[in-house]
């Protein structure tokens, strides 16, 4: 594989900042690319050189192949680092590249197919030696299909679209009563979201936690793991609050699923970063989806391992295999990233405009990934995430503790955040004593008045 000398990031925001730092720690040129509603971004700003793609809209700029292939022709990019989101993920984005001697930060466009359709990930999965949920063989073709599986899986059942994401395309089955009713609509819904009706079924877990293992490979046979992040404050299953270590998992079962992943990344023979995510309930784990790039929360899985992932990225790409050893991954202290966005805290109302004063927390075991700045006008045509905070301790005691001062000292102002749910998240008891699952935090925002 070849060395890599100049990277074209084919992102924005935070992302696009925190690619551009290790870009700039391992000497490496890097290049911005942006559309116009970002030429005033931090990323911008901050890289070697910029490309401007296009207008605000992101299918005519972040999501616009050509463009960033002729940015790189233009800089003479030999590597694109896709971030996540956008490109990431997209099987013919990583073979246009490598058509064009281009390398691609992230595994084979063979691996990301594989694992980008639901059903093939799940029989993958199962192929390698990870636990699945119970759930149909394959898709669900028709009414009698759907009856006869359910009755096997038992009921209450969701029925999930083989091209699905974003927790879109879902409706669960509590009994036989709802069941036709729901397989069609979510028949009708993937559709609609993602161009292919396909749809399977799976056994719908109760109260279960989210939980991922980051996965690491060299794509000759060399894997390893780093632990799992805790996933399973969400809100419409968007990832709101992350910790590592899990509260729920204790050092046996932290590093036996750890191995079952690493070793299923070994036979896959599978490059770069990946995480395999679970629902884990009743102590045992069921394999949901593999995310095939970096997660917007990998930052507490390198508080804990002292590990900077995007250079382990960019260093497997080219060819210098892994950093380290699974022997040599050490767990340190605990960690815990809150999303930040640009959103009411509680009707969640997207909140684009100009940050009129912005004063981040510093100290510590405190970090802010954040393109946001004084001045920075936020714009409305895409995601509303601003910055996350992330804080490390010792002990998840003292994570708590330094969260909260670190919240205290956190200033936006021009614009709503979510920074007030994390102020009152930080104080709740259940949260403290690290006992939540999936559905904890909706119920939680259902049923207490904001303060
Ligand atoms: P997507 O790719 O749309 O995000 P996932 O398969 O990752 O879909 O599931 C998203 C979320 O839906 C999970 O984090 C979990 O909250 C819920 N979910 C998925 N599968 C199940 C299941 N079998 N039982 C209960 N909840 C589930």
């Amino acid at each position: 594989m070849p060395m890599i000398s100049k990277i074209l990031i084919a992102n924005r925001g935070e992302i696009a900042l925190r690619v551009l730092r290790a870009c700039k720690e391992l000497g490496i040129a890097c290049v911005a690319v942006h559309s116009t509603a970002d030429a005033d971004a931090m990323h911008v700003r901050l890289a070697d050189e910029s490309v401007c793609i296009g207008p605000p809209s992101s299918r005519e700029s972040y999501l616009n192949i050509h463009q960033i292939v002729a940015a790189c022709e233009i800089t003479g990019a030999d590597a694109v680092h896709p971030g996540y989101g956008f490109l990431s993920e997209n099987a013919k984005f990583a073979d246009i590249l490598e058509a064009h001697g281009i390398t691609f930060i992230g595994p084979t466009a063979d691996h990301i197919r594989i694992m980008g359709d639901k059903i093939t990930a799940k029989t993958t999965a199962l192929e390698l030696g990870i636990p699945v949920v119970p759930g149909s063989d394959g898709e669900v073709k028709t009414e009698e299909d759907a009856l006869k599986t359910a009755a096997e899986i038992g009921y209450p059942v969701l029925i999930k679209a083989t091209a699905g994401g974003g927790g879109r395309g879902m409706k669960v089955a509590k009994s036989e009563a709802d069941l036709i009713e729901a397989w069609s609509t979510a028949r009708t819904e993937a559709a609609a979201a993602f161009g292919n009706d396909a749809v399977y079924m799976e056994k719908y877990l109760g109260k279960p936690r989210h939980i991922e293992i980051q996965v690491f490979g060299d794509g000759e046979g060399n894997a390893i793991h780093l632990g799992e992040r805790d996933c399973s404050l969400q809100r419409r299953h968007q990832k709101v609050w992350e910790e590592a270590n899990s509260p729920a998992l204790n050092v046996e079962q932290r590093m036996k699923i750890g191995q079952v992943c690493a070793d299923a990344m070994k036979k896959l023979k599978y490059r770069g970063a990946g995480t395999i995510e679970f629902l884990y309930e009743n102590g045992e784990f069921y394999f949901i989806e593999m995310n095939t790039r970096l997660q917007v929360e990998h930052p507490i899985t390198e508080a804990i391992t002292g590990i900077d992932l995007v250079h382990e990225q960019i260093r497997v790409a080219s060819g210098g295999g892994l950093s380290v050893t699974q022997d040599e991954v050490h767990f340190s202290g605990h960690a815990i990233e809150c999303r930040i966005n640009a959103e009411h805290p509680r009707t969640f109302v997207p909140s684009p405009g100009t940050i009129t004063h912005f004063h981040a927390p510093g100290g510590l075991g405190v970090r802010i990934d954040s393109g946001a700045y004084q001045g920075y006008k936020i714009p409305p045509y895409y995601d509303s995430l601003i910055g996350k905070l992330i804080v490390h301790g010792r002990t998840r005691v003292e994570c708590m503790m330094r969260l909260r001062r670190a919240l205290d000292e956190f200033v936006v102002d021009g614009i709503n955040t979510t920074l007030p749910l994390f102020q009152d998240l930080v104080s709740n008891q259940d949260i403290a004593n690290g006992d939540y699952d999936i559905h904890w935090l909706e119920e939680y925002l259902a049923n207490t008045p904001a303060a």
